[in-house]
């Protein structure tokens, strides 16, 4: 699977992945703050064609707000965790209310999942793992193939996501990210915002987990 960041232009925006199965040309997108006809042409740049999936990560503002957009523009099936779905309705809880100088338009998740669901590009699998803290509904997208986790706003380069915002639970994402780096061997982790970086380096020197696991 081809996996590529693509700058959505303004820094407010969370990291936008672009996934693509090079056997069928499905693709995914992922956390799509925001989306025009100049972002169209960056995403078909990048290869997209058969879009599938638009995945998010979780609710806030900074990862959705070009899920309306795109969803008209080329059909494909919002996925989000349920427990983060009514934040792709209601701009409170996503806290688009004035962060940002766009509405957000409310749209409807087509797909929402739960821990352990796997989606597919062609035969790729995506795994959803249920990371909640940052939000109810924050999930990681494992591409196990690729060993690439997607992270969201709940493992960063050196540090993870906050949880004082709607939803948010430090005893979860404390849970969460133990779980994380629980799994098997190293991944190139995609996180949110900032770099990428890796899980064997996160285990080592990320200081929320150091501080956590004392
Ligand atoms: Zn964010
Ligand atoms: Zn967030």
């Amino acid at each position: 699977m081809t996996v590529k960041k693509v700058d959505l232009g303004h820094e407010v925006f969370a990291n936008c992945y672009v996934l693509i199965d090079e056997k069928t040309g499905e693709s995914a997108i992922v956390d799509p703050a925001y989306f025009n006809e100049k972002i169209a042409t960056v995403f078909k740049d990048a290869g997209v064609g058969n879009l599938k999936y638009i995945l998010l990560t979780h609710g806030h503002f900074d990862h959705i707000l070009g899920v309306h957009g795109l969803k008209e523009a080329t059909g494909a099936k919002v996925v989000i965790h349920k427990d983060d779905a009514d934040f792709l309705l209601d701009p409170d809880k996503s806290l688009a209310n004035g962060n940002f100088p766009e509405p957000q338009i409310p749209v409807e998740a087509d797909i929402t999942v739960s821990d352990g669901d796997e989606l597919f590009l062609g035969d790729e699998p995506i795994r959803v793992i249920s990371t909640p803290g940052h939000t109810m509904g924050s999930v990681c997208y494992e591409l196990e193939n690729d060993r690439v986790l997607i992270t969201g706003d709940t493992l960063f380069c050196m540090t993870a996501g906050r949880t004082d915002l709607y939803g948010g639970n430090e005893s979860m994402l404390i849970e969460s990210l133990k779980r994380l780096i629980a799994l098997d061997g190293d991944y190139r982790v995609l996180p949110g915002h900032n770099r990428e970086t890796t899980l064997e380096r996160e285990r080592a020197r990320n200081w929320y987990i150091r501080r956590m696991v004392k």
